[in-house]
């Protein structure tokens, strides 16, 4: 099981348009780590490819990893930043199986009526099979969103956790489901010197990867509120675009 980060940006993405701070510079600079697309995970085993969210950087994400056919579709929440991308599939594949729960599900397929999808409803806890691993959805809390969700993924010896777009007070239950993950990939859309609303700031995210004792984490959906990647990485465990962990 292999899992690249493909997007590790916030909803505007670095460099935001306009800015000039120094992780936005920073970010304009060929090759930088500062630069960050919108959030997407790839999920790959010789069965095959998963996306977790279909950034609105998708087609160019896809371009990067050479990943010619996605197999599935996973939604976390029926945010633009999360699911913008899902136009890209037009003309270029039909019928794209996608999983979530039934709120977000139809309100992406609603908005894109035109790009024909095989729709899964996947209530909480339930795991479901795709190219070879287990996959399952556990609320979080994404304000205003309804019932968003974070991801576990397991090849049967390793546990995969993605927490989604999320703050910091989940339900109980989310935290016994994610316990003890092998990687825990979680929003810290701040530094901890911000006050953060719907999503968490890095102390926030450190604090949720003690509770469920997470044996490596890494910070996603990240703002450029944090200085350049270089810098910044040497105080957190900062993601960024194209990061890969290969699990055997
Ligand atoms: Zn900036
Ligand atoms: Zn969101
Ligand atoms: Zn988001």
């Amino acid at each position: 099981m292999k899992i690249t980060l493909l997007g590790t940006g916030d909803a505007p993405g670095t460099p935001t348009i306009g800015c000039s701070c120094p992780s936005c510079t920073d970010g304009k600079l060929s090759g930088s780590k500062s630069s960050r697309t919108r959030f997407s995970i790839l999920v790959q085993t010789e069965q095959g490819n998963v996306l977790i969210d279909t950034s609105p950087d998708m087609r160019a994400q896809l371009l990067r990893e050479n990943v010619s056919h996605v197999d599935g579709v996973i939604w976390t929440h029926g945010h633009y930043d999360h699911y913008g991308g899902f136009a890209e599939f037009y003309r270029v594949q039909r019928d794209v199986s996608v999983y979530g729960v039934k709120e977000t599900v139809d309100y992406i397929t609603n908005i894109y009526f035109f790009i024909s999808a095989d729709k899964h409803y996947v209530n909480l806890h339930e795991p479901f099979s795709l190219i070879g691993l287990e996959f399952s959805l556990f609320e979080v809390k994404h304000f205003p969103e309804k019932l968003p969700v974070g991801v576990v993924i397991s090849d049967g010896k390793h546990k995969i956790v993605i927490s989604g777009d999320c703050e910091i007070d989940i339900p109980k239950e989310s935290i016994d489901y994610m316990q003890n993950p092998d990687l825990f990939i979680v929003d810290a859309i701040v530094p901890e010197h911000m006050a953060v609303n719907k999503h968490m700031n890095s102390t926030q995210a450190f604090e949720m990867a003690e509770q469920i004792h997470a044996k490596k984490t890494v910070f996603t959906h990240l703002s450029h509120f944090y200085g350049a990647h270089d810098v910044e990485c040497e105080k957190y465990p900062l993601g960024y675009d194209g990061m890969s962990f290969e699990f055997d």
